[in-house]
C-alpha cells in the first residue's frame, strides 16, 4: 500500500512540476521479471504494476531536467499524451506491456469470446469485457499500420469467421454464439454509434490490409455459406456493405443478392419470409447503391 500511494504522490507532484501524462511508459515492459513497468510516473498504469513505479523513472528525470534548464536534451524515452489516446493505437492508458495488443488485449478477447462459445457465461455477462477488450482490440483495425490492421481484425473475427468449422467439443450453443459475436464485431467495426466504440472510434477506411477479408466475411454471413446465420445477422450484413459505400462492398452486395433470391426460392414458411424480407433489404440498398 504504501508503494502504491507513493506512486500517486509521485504522479500528482509531476504534475505540479509541469509533466504531462505519457501513456507511452508501459510500453518499455516486456513481461520479464526485471524490466521496469513503465518509463514514467506519469503512465496510468495497472495497480499490479503501480507498486513497481514507486520512484521517478527515466522519462521523468530527462523532463524534469530538460524543463528546469539541468539539461539541454529533450527526453528522449518514448512519449505520448491525452490527445494521442484517439489517434495513437500504442497510446493507451492503462495497458499493459511492450505489445498490448498481442499480449494482453488480444488474448483477453480471444477468452471473452471462448467463455460464450463454450456457454460457460451468457452474452450479458461479458458484455463489458466485450466492450472493453473488443474496442482495444479494434483500434489496431481502426488504425495503425497494415500488419497491426490484419493481425488486429484476424484477433477480432478468430473462431466466429465464416466459414465457422465446429470443433469437436462444441456444444450446442457454439454455432449460434459464433453468429451473434461475429454480427457483434462488425456491426462494432463499422456501423454501431461512435459512442459504443471506445476512445478509439473512426470507421476503418478502405484499404488493402483488412477491407478486402472484411468484405469476404460479411459477405458470407450475408449468404449463410455455413449454415449458422440467423436472419438478425445477415440483415445487419447489408446495412454495413450499404455503409461502405465502395464497389467492392456493392459488388458482395449484388452477388449475395443472387444467392439469396435462389434461397428464397426454395425456402419454406417462415424461413422463406423471412429471406424475401432479406431480399427486400438488399434490393433496398442496392437501388440505387450510392447515396
Ligand atoms: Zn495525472
Amino acid at each position: 500500500m504504501e508503494r502504491y500511494l507513493t506512486h500517486v504522490i509521485l504522479h500528482e507532484v509531476g504534475h505540479t512540476l509541469g509533466l504531462r501524462h505519457n501513456f507511452a511508459g508501459s510500453l518499455v515492459y516486456d513481461g520479464t521479471p526485471n524490466t521496469p513497468r513503465s518509463n514514467s510516473v506519469m503512465e496510468y498504469v495497472v495497480d499490479a504494476d503501480a507498486i513497481y513505479v514507486d520512484v521517478p523513472q527515466s522519462y521523468d528525470v530527462q523532463a524534469v531536467r530538460y524543463l528546469y534548464n539541468l539539461s539541454s536534451e529533450q527526453p528522449t524515452d518514448l512519449f505520448c499524451t491525452d490527445e494521442h489516446t484517439r489517434v495513437e493505437p500504442y497510446c493507451n492508458r492503462y495497458d499493459q506491456y511492450s505489445d498490448p495488443l498481442g499480449e494482453d488485449y488480444g488474448p483477453t478477447f480471444l477468452l471473452v469470446k471462448e467463455l460464450v462459445l463454450y456457454e460457460i457465461l451468457p452474452f450479458p455477462a461479458l458484455a463489458a469485457a466485450f466492450d472493453h477488450y473488443g474496442n482495444a482490440t479494434l483500434q489496431w483495425a481502426r488504425s495503425g499500420t497494415s500488419a497491426d490492421r490484419r493481425f488486429a481484425y484476424n484477433i477480432a473475427m478468430a473462431y466466429v469467421r465464416p466459414p465457422v468449422a465446429l470443433p469437436p467439443d462444441a456444444g450446442p450453443g457454439f454455432g449460434p454464439a459464433a453468429d451473434d459475436l461475429a454480427r457483434r464485431v462488425l456491426s462494432r467495426l463499422y456501423l454501431d454509434p461512435v459512442a459504443s466504440r471506445g476512445v478509439f472510434n473512426a470507421t476503418p477506411a478502405e484499404s488493402s490490409a483488412i477491407t478486402p477479408a472484411a468484405v469476404a466475411d460479411i459477405h458470407g454471413i450475408l449468404i449463410n455459406v455455413d449454415g449458422i446465420r440467423g436472419f438478425q445477422s445477415r440483415r445487419t450484413m447489408v446495412d454495413i456493405l450499404k455503409s461502405m459505400q465502395s464497389l467492392g462492398a456493392y459488388s458482395a452486395l449484388r452477388q449475395g443478392r443472387d444467392t439469396v433470391a435462389t434461397q428464397a426460392g426454395t425456402a419454406t414458411g417462415s424461413q422463406k419470409l423471412l429471406a424475401e424480407d432479406l431480399l427486400a433489404r438488399i434490393d433496398l440498398a442496392l437501388s440505387p447503391y450510392y447515396r
